[in-house]
C-alpha cells in the first residue's frame, strides 16, 4: 500500500461507480471516487431514473384525475396544473436521494475526490489537478445523449431538448415531437402528453421499443395510440431548424422517399446513448475502446489493462442502472478476492409508462431462433385485481423451453408490471420451470396472479380464461 493512494479508486459516481465504491470499502478496501458532477449518483439520480419517475408518477396523478380514471371510481375532481410545484418536488426527490449517497460515502469512509479524472499511465490518474496513483482503477463514467447529425440540442431554449431539457420544460408544449420511440422516448412523450402536450413520436424502424418481444412492442403501440400518442414509424428526421420559439422538422420515409415538415414547439432528441470516454486518456493506461465506443472487459470485468476494471454503460450490455449497480459490487468484490458473478442473461428491464411494459430473458423470436418453445399468455382484463381497478389493458407472456419447461423469458404489460417481473426474475435465476411458478401460491386478488396463470398456460391449463 505504501507506494499507493488507494486500493480502490473509482471513476464515475453513477449506480455503477458509486455502489462498487461503497462494496469495497465495506470490503475493508481503502477507496475514493472520482465524480466531476455537483452532486453523486450519476444520470440515474441526477437526470435520468429518478427526475423521470418523479414526473411520471406526478403527471400519473393528474391524468387519473383529469382524464376520467378516477371518475369512474366516484371521484370527481377538476385538477388544476401547478407545474412549478411538479418540478420542486422532482428536484427534492433528486436532492434528497443524491444527498444521501454522500451521507453514504462518509457513513463507508469512501472519499469524494471532486473533479473530472484522467489517466497519465496504468494505475496513475489527475483529478483537479491532483496526481492519485491506485492499485485498482474502475471505469464507471456512463454514458450521455447520443446526438443526431442536423438537428441541435439546446436545453437552455427548451425548443430542441435532449431527456435533461425535457424534464425542465417551463410550460406544457402544445406539440412536442419525440425523435426515438425508445425507453426515454416513451416516458417522457408520456409524461407531456398526460400534462396536455399533443405528442408525435418518430421512429426510424417498423415498430416502437426495438429490443423488446414483439408481441409487447405491438400491444404498447396500440395501448400508447389509444392513450393519444401519435407514431410515425419507418420515418427518420433528417433536418431540424429552430424559427423563433418552433422547430421545423424534415421528415422523410426512411428507405428514402419524398420528403415532408412538421412544426413543433418541443422537439426531443431520444434515439439512444453512448459511453463516456473521451477525455478519460484512456491511450495513456494503455485501453482502446470497441467500434461502439465501449470498452470490453472480461466474465470478472477486467479490462486488457491489468489493474483496470470497467462497469456500466461504459461497457457492453443494456444502459440501466441496476445492471450496473450489480456489475458495481460483483466487480468490487472481484478485486477483493472474492468471487463476484452477475447473470446477464437475467436482467430485468422495465418502461414506466401507463401501463408499465416489462421483460426479463428472452423474447419469443430470439427463443425460438434457440429452439421449440412452449409460450403462455393471459390477459390482464382477466385478472381480478386488474379489473377491478379499471386496469385493464395488458398481458403477461411466459416462455418455457418446450423439452425441458424451463422458464426462458417473461414479458408484461400492466400497471404494475415493474414490481411484478422481479418475481420472473428471481424463478429465472433459480432455474425455474413454467409448472414451478404454475404451482406457486401466489396471493389474491394481486396483479402477480396474471404471472401464475400465464405459465398455466403454458400448459393449456388457467383456470380464468
Ligand atoms: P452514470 O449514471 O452515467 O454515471 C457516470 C458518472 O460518471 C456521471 O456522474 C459522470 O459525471 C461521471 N464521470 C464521467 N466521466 C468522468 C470522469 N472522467 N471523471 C469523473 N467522473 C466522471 N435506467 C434504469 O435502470 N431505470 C430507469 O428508470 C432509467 N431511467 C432513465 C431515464 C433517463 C432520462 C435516462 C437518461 C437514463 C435512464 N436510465 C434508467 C439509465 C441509467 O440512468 C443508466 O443506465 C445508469 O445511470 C448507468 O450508470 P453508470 O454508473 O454506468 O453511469
Ligand atoms: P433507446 O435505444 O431505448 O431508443 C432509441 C430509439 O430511437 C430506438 O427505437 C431507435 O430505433 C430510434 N432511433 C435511432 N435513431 C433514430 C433516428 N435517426 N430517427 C428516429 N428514430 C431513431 O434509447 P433512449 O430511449 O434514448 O434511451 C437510452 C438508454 O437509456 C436506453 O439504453 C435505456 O435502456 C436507458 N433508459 C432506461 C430507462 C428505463 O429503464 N426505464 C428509461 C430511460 C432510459
Amino acid at each position: 500500500m505504501a507506494d499507493y493512494d488507494y486500493d480502490v479508486l473509482v471513476i464515475g459516481a453513477g449506480p455503477g461507480g458509486y455502489v462498487a465504491a461503497i462494496r469495497a470499502a465495506q470490503l475493508g478496501l481503502k477507496t475514493a471516487c472520482a465524480e466531476g458532477r455537483e452532486t453523486l449518483g450519476g444520470t440515474c439520480l441526477n437526470v435520468g431514473c429518478i427526475p423521470s419517475k418523479a414526473m411520471l408518477h406526478a403527471s400519473e396523478y393528474f391524468e387519473a384525475a383529469a382524464g376520467g380514471a378516477m371518475a369512474a371510481m366516484g371521484i370527481k375532481v377538476k385538477p388544476e396544473l401547478d407545474l412549478g410545484t411538479m418540478h420542486g418536488q422532482r428536484r427534492d426527490a433528486v436532492k434528497g436521494l443524491t444527498g444521501g449517497i454522500e451521507f453514504l460515502f462518509k457513513k463507508n469512509k469512501v472519499d469524494w475526490l471532486k473533479g473530472y479524472a484522467q489517466f497519465t499511465s496504468a494505475d496513475t490518474v489527475e483529478v483537479a489537478g491532483k496526481s492519485v496513483r491506485a492499485k485498482n482503477i474502475i471505469i464507471a463514467t456512463g454514458s450521455s445523449v447520443t446526438p443526431l447529425p442536423g438537428v441541435a440540442v439546446d436545453n437552455d431554449k427548451q425548443v430542441i431538448v435532449d431527456s435533461t431539457g425535457a424534464l425542465e420544460l417551463a410550460k406544457v408544449p402544445g406539440h412536442m415531437v419525440v425523435i426515438g420511440g425508445g425507453v426515454i422516448g416513451l416516458e417522457l412523450g408520456s409524461v407531456w402528453r398526460r400534462l396536455g402536450a399533443k405528442v408525435t413520436v418518430v421512429e426510424f424502424l417498423d415498430q416502437i421499443l426495438p429490443g423488446m418481444d414483439g408481441d409487447v412492442r405491438k400491444e404498447a403501440n396500440k395501448i400508447l395510440k389509444k392513450q393519444g400518442m401519435e407514431f410515425k414509424l419507418k420515418t427518420k428526421v433528417t433536418k431540424a431548424e429552430v424559427k423563433g420559439k418552433k422547430a421545423v422538422l424534415t421528415l422523410e420515409p426512411a428507405a428514402g422517399g419524398d420528403a415532408e415538415t412538421l412544426e413543433a414547439d418541443v422537439v426531443l432528441v431520444s434515439i439512444g446513448r453512448r459511453p463516456n470516454t473521451d477525455g478519460l486518456g484512456l491511450d495513456k493506461a494503455g485501453l482502446s475502446v470497441n467500434q461502439r465506443g465501449q470498452i470490453e472487459t472480461d466474465h470478472d470485468f477486467r479490462t486488457s489493462v491489468p489493474g483496470i476494471w470497467a462497469i456500466g454503460d461504459v461497457v457492453p450490455g443494456p444502459m440501466l442502472a441496476h445492471k450496473a449497480e450489480d456489475e458495481g459490487i460483483a466487480c468490487a468484490e472481484n478485486i477483493a478476492g472474492q468471487t463476484g458473478i452477475v447473470n446477464h442473461d437475467v436482467i430485468p428491464s422495465v418502461v414506466y409508462t401507463w401501463p408499465e411494459i416489462a421483460g426479463v430473458g428472452l423474447t419469443e423470436e430470439q427463443a425460438k431462433e434457440r429452439g421449440e418453445v412452449k409460450v403462455g399468455k393471459f390477459p390482464m382484463m382477466a385478472n381480478s385485481r386488474a379489473k377491478t381497478n379499471h386496469e385493464p389493458d395488458g398481458f403477461v407472456k411466459v416462455i418455457a423451453d418446450a423439452k425441458s419447461d424451463r422458464v426462458l423469458g417473461v414479458w408484461c404489460i400492466a400497471s404494475v408490471a415493474g414490481t411484478m417481473i422481479a418475481q420472473a426474475a428471481q424463478a429465472m435465476e433459480f432455474g425455474a420451470t413454467s409448472e414451478d411458478i404454475a404451482y406457486t401460491c401466489h396471493a389474491h386478488p394481486t396483479h402477480s396472479e396474471a404471472i401464475k396463470e400465464a405459465a398455466m398456460a403454458v400448459t393449456g391449463k388457467p383456470i380464468h380464461i
